[in-house]
């Protein structure tokens, strides 16, 4: 079986751990390669690297490293076909997602940021007789941690700023789906980006992961992943004052009013229950009705639902692919149950759906669930949505923000004044009206509440990896 290595200083290099994760083909349930559980000998080695970068990286022309961004584009964009294969099996995610959403947008990522930087500027302030100006200079080595639902997605959407704004890198991506990171390093190998500049560990959250949190040369982390993680990884660095960026879990609410675009809201609704079997953290998993409207929205939602295929990821046809997991399969089919048990009914789905092998689940919607439910406040995070129905715009918000989480939210409606309204009041980092997932890279990213700290994206991921350091001169 293939053995995935860890990238330290522009080299391959083993783990001098002898512990072994596999890596599992969610539609086969088999596993097909196997990552090292690095130790913090191994994180040690990449931070050391990453230091020794660090003053020829951080002093780089910025034309030069933004070129070096420009070309982890085109070695990814060269390798298309490749990555988005291997995104599919290592996730088990359609193989249309992953030509569509996951690849594509990797690429744009380095684009963006390329571009970014060579615009960004820094304030200054003037006055009769004082000039301010603010540097702002690179924090230093950095540690970034990323899931598994969009692996190569969201890691490259913090490795490039931390690259242009003059970083260099420890990355650890998630146990669960490391191949495309581990393609990554080869692309970094082959465009030639000066050594120990960008630095990949596999391994576990608890080894790997932790001993990265808490190493001292690290100046910032920034993490993609659940509640409970980024919980216990602020108890590591916050001792430390560490630079912090959390982007967290949600149960993001889908609010959808009589005087929707009923079509449009329809068939975008189901997009944002079920794309990447749900596994998105910006799903929609309750969706709010109102009352006149809920019948009838219920049953053609159902029915659109049933015609979801679900099926073998490679298989162009297939809208709904195998969760990423048994473990995770296990869970989220316990979460059916615990909502059976809570007084839900099954509309569709509710089991695991018929397969030779591997962990699929039937696009599952359930009805009739209070939202004080286990079911409806803890993040299943897998091709399960409530249905609920509201009287009024209060009850619509009082409903929506009645979570613990607060990352996205998503508006159906044609009256403007109201759309601002719910925008003001609803309590989430990123709010779409009339539609989903669009996104534009210079806006903020990130959620309130319990989806997290911090914000990425655009100029405010240049901001978090840079240390402001004002400059006062006086005349
Ligand atoms: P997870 O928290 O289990 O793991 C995420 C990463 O953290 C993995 O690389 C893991 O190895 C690492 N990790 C685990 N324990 C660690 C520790 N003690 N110290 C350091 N690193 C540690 O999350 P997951 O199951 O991989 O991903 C699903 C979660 O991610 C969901 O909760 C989802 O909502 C969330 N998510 C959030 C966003 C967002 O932008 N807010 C985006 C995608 C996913």
């Amino acid at each position: 079986m293939d053995t995935i290595l860890n990238y330290i200083a522009g080299k391959f290099v083993p783990s001098s751990s002898d512990h072994f994760i596999p890596n599992i083909n969610p539609a086969r349930g088999e596993a097909y390669s196997r990552i090292p559980d690095s130790n913090a000998d191994d994180v040690n080695l990449a931070v050391e690297a990453a230091s020794m970068a660090l003053p020829i990286w951080s002093k780089m022309p910025l034309e030069e490293r933004a070129g070096y961004l420009d070309k982890i584009a085109d070695g990814i964009e060269a390798r298309l076909e490749e990555f988005c294969r291997a995104e599919c099996v290592d996730t088990g995610k359609p193989l249309q997602l992953t030509e569509q959403v996951d690849i594509p947008r990797s690429i744009q990522n380095f684009r963006f940021f390329a571009s970014a930087i060579r615009q960004f500027s820094s304030e200054s302030h003037l006055d009769a007789s004082s000039l301010n100006y603010t540097r702002r200079d690179p924090v230093g080595v950095v540690g970034l941690i990323s899931p598994w639902n969009l692996p190569l997605y969201l890691l490259s959407w913090k490795i490039a700023p931390a690259l242009a704004a003059g970083n260099t890198v420890v990355a650890k991506p998630s146990e669960v789906t490391p191949m495309t990171a581990f393609m990554l390093c080869k692309v970094m190998e082959e465009i030639g980006l000066p050594q120990g500049v960008f630095n990949l560990v596999h391994g576990s959250g608890p080894s790997t992961g932790e001993a990265l949190v808490g190493h001292p040369r690290v100046k910032a982390i920034s993490f993609t992943g659940g509640t409970s993680t980024g919980k216990r990884i602020a108890s590591v660095a916050a001792p430390q004052l560490k630079k912090l960026s959390l982007e967290l879990g949600g149960k993001n609410a889908g609010v959808i009013f009589a005087d929707a675009d009923y079509d449009k809201a329809l068939a975008r609704t189901v997009r944002s229950a079920f794309t990447n079997q749900g596994q998105i953290c910006l799903c929609t998993s309750r969706l709010l009705i109102e009352e006149s409207l809920y019948p009838k929205f219920r049953d053609d939602f159902v029915s659109r639902v049933r015609t979801l295929k679900v099926g073998d990821p490679l298989n162009r046809q297939t809208d709904q692919g195998a969760v990423v997991s048994e473990a995770h399969f296990n869970k989220v089919l316990s979460y059916i149950e615990l909502a059976k048990s809570e007084g839900g009914k099954i509309l569709t789905g509710g089991k695991p759906a018929k397969a030779e092998s591997g962990w699929f689940i039937e696009p599952t919607v359930i009805e009739g669930l209070p939202m004080e439910s286990r079911a409806n406040q803890e993040e299943i995070f897998g091709p399960v949505v409530t249905l609920m129905p509201f009287k009024s715009e209060i009850e619509a918000l009082r409903l929506a923000n009645s979570s613990i989480y607060g990352l996205a939210s998503v508006v159906w409606t044609s009256d403007l004044n109201k759309a601002h309204r719910m925008a003001e009041r609803l309590e989430a980092g990123i709010i779409w009206i009339n539609t989903w997932m669009k996104r534009d890279l210079r806006t903020p990213f990130g959620g309130m509440k319990a989806s997290g700290m911090g914000r990425e994206g655009g100029l405010e991921a240049l901001r978090f990896f840079t240390e402001p350091k004002n400059v006062c001169i006086e005349f």
